[in-house]
């Protein structure tokens, strides 16, 4: 199946959290997520296994942070191309029948500060796109991005290996929470994407479901491109030291029709999101079919 087959069907399912999902198996707060793919991949592998028997049509990767500037930050950087390359391989296997979405995060640097040149972070993506691609995932997601001119350079470096890139930005700033953390409206950033050649665009943690419906149809007024959709489980919130989300599976679910009406072509969810809220967003979409 191609690109254009995939996101005309109508909305398509996707998964939901890693991070919170591997904490439930031990990973340590402060741990490397991606590091998990090398010493405990049968629990990576579960994650994505449950995703697809709860009703995911797409599966992620556990490779958010495998990017080399952030894998220096734990001494890890010379891992890039074994990290990428096998958590391609354990969603593939572990979620058999669904499509693979190989997830890059941002660097943790931003352009606009001067903490990083736009050659480095194109020669990070670039090695982490490459690493990906080695494993043959369907297509390539930019994720959790906050800066215009970052998401542009990785952008142009997921680009290279020829695969189809999502680019998705987190919005969660602002009076009415509709920037990212450096100021971006969801108009600005589809626009950029589309003049920047994006297969498709969209939105990923900060708000919740409620607040993400507005988002997505502003998006959806601003480009032709497909809308990818995860939200987040409600705000964090820190309870007892701990950081909680207080939306519930079948509160989350019954705004799958919002977002399906308000244009999204991929529905998921991000931080705080697990099988049950997809199972959940699943019977909903169904109903609404
Ligand atoms: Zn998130």
């Amino acid at each position: 199946m191609s690109w254009q087959e995939w996101v005309s069907g109508g909305p398509v399912l996707t998964d939901g959290a890693w991070g919170t999902e591997l904490q439930k198996r031990g990973l340590g707060l402060g741990e490397l997520p991606d590091a998990w793919n090398l010493i405990h991949p049968e629990d990576v592998a579960d994650v994505a296994h449950c995703y697809r028997q709860a009703g995911s049509r797409v599966i992620l990767t556990n490779t958010f942070r495998a990017n080399p500037i952030s894998l220096a930050a734990h001494g890890l950087a010379d891992r890039c191309m074994e990290m990428n390359r096998v958590g391609v391989e354990i969603s593939k296997k572990a979620a058999e029948g669904a499509l693979v979405f190989a997830s890059m995060g941002p660097s943790g640097k931003l352009l606009g500060a001067g903490d990083v040149t736009e050659e480095e972070l194109l020669a990070a993506f670039c090695a982490q796109a490459q690493a990906l691609a080695s494993s043959g995932p369907d297509a390539l997601l930019v994720e959790t991005f906050s800066e215009l001119a970052e998401a542009i350079v990785a952008l142009r470096a997921a680009k290279t290996t020829g695969l189809a890139v999502v680019v998705s930005f987190a919005f969660d700033t602002g009076r009415n929470k509709d920037r990212t953390m450096t100021g971006v409206t969801p108009e600005q950033a589809a626009k950029a994407m589309t003049e920047s050649g994006a297969d498709g665009v969209g939105a990923n943690c900060g708000v919740g479901i409620e607040q993400l419906v507005g988002l997505c149809r502003r998006m959806r007024a601003a480009t032709h491109l497909p809308l990818w959709m995860k939200p987040n489980a409600g705000l964090p919130e820190v309870v007892d030291g701990a950081v909680r989300y207080r939306v519930t599976a079948a509160q989350f679910a019954s705004f799958v029709p919002s977002l399906r009406e308000a244009g999204a072509t991929f529905i998921g969810g991000c931080c705080g999101t697990d099988p049950q809220f997809i199972r959940s967003a699943a019977a909903a979409l169904g109903s609404c079919a």
